[in-house]
């Protein structure tokens, strides 16, 4: 059994079979779906799936803190449900993939005291870019 599964199952989510299908096809590692691709995937498992009970069930996986939203590089939301480890993300500039990464030390310790204008600063987002070996290797 998946772990976001385990998870859900764990807070007493009520599992229908629509949300369980949203669960499954969000579970893995470095999953970064879009609300749209979310509900493609959804079809082919349960096609009475609407784009609504998709899209009620991310923001009650958001809500519930068990799935993160993510906004990447200005396009659509995507989802994640990596959600209670910290991490940064690795995107790919040739074809979009999205990997999980953990740099070593703190990423608030980077930003000097000097650069931090009186702000109480309480988390960073990274995003680093390069090129996939798919992409690196390409025809
Ligand atoms: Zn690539
Ligand atoms: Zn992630």
């Amino acid at each position: 059994m998946s772990d976001l599964l385990e998870r859900l199952r764990g807070r007493g989510w009520r599992l229908t079979s629509q949300r369980r299908v949203v669960a499954e096809v969000l579970d893995g590692e470095h999953v970064h779906l879009t609300a749209d691709e979310v509900h493609s995937r959804a079809v082919e498992r349960l096609p009475e799936i609407s784009r609504a009970t998709v899209y009620n069930t991310l923001g009650e996986l958001v809500c519930l803190g068990e799935v993160l939203e993510v906004a990447t590089d200005g396009r659509a939301k995507r989802y994640d449900p990596n959600a209670h480890r910290p991490h940064q993300h690795l995107i790919c500039s040739g074809c979009g993939a999205i990997r999980d990464v953990q740099p070593q030390g703190d990423p608030l310790a980077g930003l000097p005291h000097g650069e931090r204008f009186g702000f109480a600063v309480t988390g960073a987002e990274i995003t680093y870019r390069g090129l996939c070996p798919d992409c690196t290797n390409g025809p």
